[in-house]
């Protein structure tokens, strides 16, 4: 795929691709073993971690796929020590360029990103997508054959291919799976033994928010006090409420206001990875049409009941024990 990244804008190759085919690709994205960064994984997490915030015509810009761009990088490079070396042992670009800005800004070591000022996540949500729309949009789009999605440098956007786009729904846990655990090979090819202690649970939870608590508190001050579930009315001590992702967190991985609930601690614990049964999918229509006027939250620019409900099926699909009810 010679220089595909050198591409200002991509239409898709082709439209209309059967599961076999797209199987095809992604194994080849995967074997390929000619990986000199982590970039293309790191794209591959963004664009899953944002697979619900398309548009309606599957849109997606640069803004939303370098925040999560940038923050799967600063909790590797500068919360975990994690290297993102090359093969020639040189420093891999967004790693100077992270660890450049952290010196710049005093930043101490370990800080995730959540904990960054908003105007400092702003700033590196830019200059990541300077170090990474000049070629990984590119690059992962010639890997995967000029199928997974179109992309515009100019105007800042990428759309996904549809038959990729329910594809990625379909199996989201595989092929978040799988790069997950390319990701981690890599990573213990370049990193001393010593930061390597569970290195694949480090990226599996890159993208965690170390705390609900913003979402919490949104919640706690429109909903009414009551756990979704059970219908107990809640405790105002903070650790007695627990924050709730109606879609396990473990398939959606990313909080999204449309996805959180207050719960009580035994619901939320015996609920754990399961999904709640359909008369609470529905209940949660109800809630979200509440929410979205009363908290109104930058989340719901991007949610619809068909996309929830989509969510609640792929992840019955996914193998998700379903039926769930205190
Ligand atoms: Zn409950």
């Amino acid at each position: 795929m010679a220089g595909e990244f050198q591409f200002k804008s991509r239409r898709n190759k082709k439209t209309y691709l059967t599961e076999q085919e797209i199987w095809k690709i992604i194994n080849q994205f995967f074997a390929n073993g000619h990986f000199t960064t982590t970039y293309k994984y790191g794209l591959m997490k963004a664009l899953i971690e944002n697979l619900y915030n398309v548009d309606n015509r599957l849109v997606l810009t640069f803004d939303q796929v370098y925040f999560s761009f940038a923050k799967i990088y600063w909790n590797l490079v500068i919360h975990h020590d994690l290297n993102q070396l090359n093969t020639s042992n040189r420093q891999a670009g967004i790693q100077k360029e992270l660890k450049e800005f952290q010196l710049m800004h005093g930043v101490p070591n370990k800080v995730v990103f959540d904990h960054l000022p908003s105007n400092l996540q702003l700033q590196l949500v830019e200059r990541t997508k300077k170090v990474g729309a000049r070629y990984v949009v590119g690059a992962l789009y010639g890997d995967m054959e000029g199928s997974i999605y179109e992309f515009d440098k100019r105007t800042e956007y990428i759309k996904f291919n549809s038959s990729m786009y329910i594809f990625l729904q379909k199996y989201r846990q595989i092929v978040t799976h799988l790069t997950n655990y390319h990701l981690a090979k890599f990573l213990e090819k370049h990193n001393d033994k010593n930061k390597l202690e569970d290195v694949l649970l480090k990226v599996e939870n890159i993208l965690k928010r170390e705390s609900l608590h913003a979402f919490y508190n949104i919640l706690w001050k429109y909903e009414t006090k009551e756990c979704f579930y059970c219908g107990k009315v809640l405790s105002d001590k903070r650790i007695a409420t627990h924050v709730d992702h109606f879609i396990p967190w473990s398939y959606i991985q990313s909080d999204n206001m449309w996805n959180l609930v207050l719960s009580c601690q035994s619901c939320n614990t015996k609920k754990s990875n399961k999904l709640a049964k359909s008369l609470y999918l529905e209940k949660m229509f109800v809630r979200n049409e509440n929410l979205k006027l009363t908290a109104v939250h930058n989340d719901f620019n991007y949610y619809s009941e068909r996309k929830l409900e989509a969510l609640y099926e792929y992840a019955g699909m996914n193998g998700y024990v379903e039926n769930w009810s205190p």
